[in-house]
């Protein structure tokens, strides 16, 4: 199925020269890059194997024969003025390495995704006339401001998800289980062209709604009950995550109500407070306060959210302890909670990217609970 819209390119082009700049205050000279999601950002490279060598005013991805068309083909695509080394094994891209940092004094490496035998081995043999600095989130850091092009993808991929829901709300009332409206969600985002779900897809009824992070099951589900359902799709690598609580006929329990009345008003709170220059603990404040007002602040087991991107979780942290600040094309979720075992779970999640003056809600499903 073909896509109905046409979207502007992400601007890859540009993203080393926005690194640069950062290495020289993190101690270093160059970077290695590891984590094969900072690559792909950096060089539109997407293989599942791949080093990059950032130097002041060169770039060396090394990669295996699996991708020696498709690494040239995805950085030439990209613009990015990359030395492509394919190499057999790993030790021979280790050598081209080697040899490219051979003048670098201080060499930074990715503490969050450099294994410890990677690191023994950087040392004792690789890079071992360089001394190793440990980095954290140059790359991540660049990733939150999100570019016209990635918005774009991410709207799409809220769009297909919400699409998918519309398609498979017509099933509950059909004596389904978990797992069915999983796996009709999974079908419909791919019908719809997406690449992917961003994570395992949650359908998490009655008792089980009470965990946060269920899995499907076979259960069966049942008029009366609470339903969390969250999901997302994946476009172009950029992922969408929404939650919504819903229930076949009314709720059976006064309890299930109330927490539904809370958990929305909380949601509509934490997003009404997006904006830039706000603190991002402030919107897990705002999400909170209903909730602990309702009596259910032990109830909320989590953050109110995350940042989204080509991870489903990155970059900032919309958390009770977060030191972040948001700013204009931050995409963030704002997804309060409220779990009881005897009454099940309410979760509802939006995707919302950070405009100049607020925000915009990219996961636009309706957010009524009977079905
Ligand atoms: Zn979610
Ligand atoms: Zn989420």
């Amino acid at each position: 199925m073909t896509r109905s819209v046409h979207m502007a390119e992400p601007e890859i082009t540009g993203r080393l020269g926005r690194l640069r700049p950062s290495l020289d205050g993190a101690g270093c000279d160059a970077l290695l890059v590891t984590n094969l999601v900072n690559v792909r950002y950096l060089t539109g490279f997407t293989g599942s194997a791949a080093l990059l060598l950032v130097l002041a005013d060169a770039v060396v991805l090394t990669t295996d024969g699996r991708y020696r068309d498709q690494a040239a083909e995805q950085t030439a695509a990209a613009g990015v003025d990359a030395t492509v080394e394919v190499r057999p094994t790993l030790a021979a891209q280790h050598e081209v390495l080697a040899s490219a940092a051979s003048g670098i004094a201080r060499l930074g490496l990715e503490a969050e995704s450099v294994t410890w035998a990677q690191q023994r081995r950087f040392a004792a043999d690789v890079f071992a006339t360089a001394s190793l600095v440990p980095t954290d989130g140059l790359v991540e850091d660049l990733r939150r401001v999100k570019d016209a092009g990635e918005v774009e993808r991410m709207a799409e991929a809220a769009r297909i998800a919400d699409e998918a829901l519309a398609a498979v709300i017509p099933l509950l009332g059909q004596g389904v289980t978990e797992r069915e409206v999983a796996l009709g969600l999974d079908y419909e985002m791919r019908r719809l062209g997406a690449s992917g779900s961003s994570f395992e897809t949650i359908v998490a009824s009655g008792p089980n709604g009470a965990k946060p992070h269920a899995r499907p099951t076979d259960r069966r589900i049942e008029p009366g009950e609470l339903v969390v359902i969250d999901f997302g799709a994946i476009v172009d690598g950029y992922c969408s995550d929404m939650t919504r609580t819903v229930c076949i006929g009314e709720p059976a329990d006064d309890t299930a109500l109330r927490m539904v009345a809370v958990v929305r008003e909380s949601q509509r709170e934490g997003v009404a407070a997006v904006a830039p220059g706000v603190r991002a603990r402030e919107v897990d404040d705002k999400c909170r306060a209903v909730i602990t007002e309702a009596g259910w602040a032990d109830a909320f087991l989590h953050g109110t959210g995350h940042g989204v991107g080509l991870e489903i979780h990155e970059a900032p942290r919309v958390g009770s302890t977060s030191e972040d600040v948001l700013a204009p094309g931050h995409v963030v979720t704002v997804e309060p909670g409220v779990y009881l075992a005897e009454h099940g779970g309410v979760r509802i999640e939006d995707t919302v990217v950070v405009t100049d003056d607020g925000c915009r809600v990219l996961t636009n499903a309706p957010k009524e609970l009977v079905v």
